[in-house]
């Protein structure tokens, strides 16, 4: 039976890191005000279920991703004005300290997120816009520095990026991010501890990277009951929780520290 229909976006409340960025004592005391008031700190909200990629272990499409027991296939995606007001009106609904705008490949809506970033801006919501980089990203958006940034998904060196995220391979990203300010968001998996020399020689590459402004890092994180080969084992995360905090004293971009190192 075809499933009846939802109208995305979907709104979501995450628990998600915040991001290192220019936020002042005002905004967190703002915030804090806000948060008190019933407000919502964190809003991640899902724009679109397409996307051109079709990365192994993929679990946006998952019967658990959404709350509901709807899953992202059985969401209409909204479009032009109706997306724009959709997202406006949740933003101003929950009114978060800070918004991440995810997919599906949300950059596929690049049009409406013409129109929704200013906005988020003028409103004073720090803004991520999380992307594969298979599409180019406007140069003009980088006058929304810093309050808006985009975030780039590069899930180590080509021997292991390009094969899981074709067809947003190095070669495209570089293209597709010239001239532009963003971050790095980097997955560990447990291949790329296979090799030595291969953290730096990642985190090495991003740095030198003048489109680069720094560079996040997170383990892979299984879905419950999951076993597959990418998953780190408690030896692993030993051995970074070593080797992470010298390699950010090395390449400043990198943003780890003895705190994050910890929780690994
Ligand atoms: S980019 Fe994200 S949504 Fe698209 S296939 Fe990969 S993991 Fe899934």
């Amino acid at each position: 039976m075809t499933p009846t229909p939802v109208p995305t976006p979907v709104a979501a409340v995450q628990t998600i890191a915040a991001p290192k960025w220019s936020v002042t004592s005002r905004d967190l005391f703002a915030a804090w005000g806000r948060i008190l008031t019933g407000s919502v700190p964190l809003l991640s909200i899902e724009i679109t279920r397409e996307c051109p990629l079709s990365c192994p272990g993929c679990y946006a499409y998952g019967d658990t991703h959404l709350s509901g027991g709807v899953t992202l296939s059985q969401l209409n995606d909204l479009r032009g004005d109706q997306l724009v007001d959709g997202v406006l009106r949740l933003v101003r609904e929950h009114r978060p300290l800070h918004v991440s705008l995810v997919g599906g490949e949300p950059m596929v809506r690049h049009r409406e997120l013409d129109r929704i970033l200013p906005v988020l801006n003028q409103m004073g919501i720090f803004t991520l816009l999380v992307t594969s980089g298979v599409i180019p990203v406007p140069r003009h958006w980088m006058s929304l520095l810093p309050r808006t940034r985009v975030a780039v998904s590069v899930d180590g060196l080509p021997e292991h990026h390009d094969i899981r995220r074709k067809p947003a391979t190095y070669e495209r990203i570089l293209k597709n991010i010239e001239g532009c300010d963003v971050n790095i968001h980097w997955v560990i998996t447990r291949p790329m501890l296979d090799r030595a020399g291969y953290l730096e020689e990642y985190v090495k590459f991003w740095s030198a990277r003048p489109e680069v402004h720094c560079i996040w890092v997170s383990v892979y994180t299984p879905q419950i009951g999951e076993t597959s080969p990418e998953t780190l084992t408690p030896e692993d995360r030993i051995e970074l929780a070593r080797k992470l905090p010298a390699l950010a004293k090395q390449y400043p971009k990198l943003q780890f520290h003895e705190g994050l190192a910890r929780e690994l």
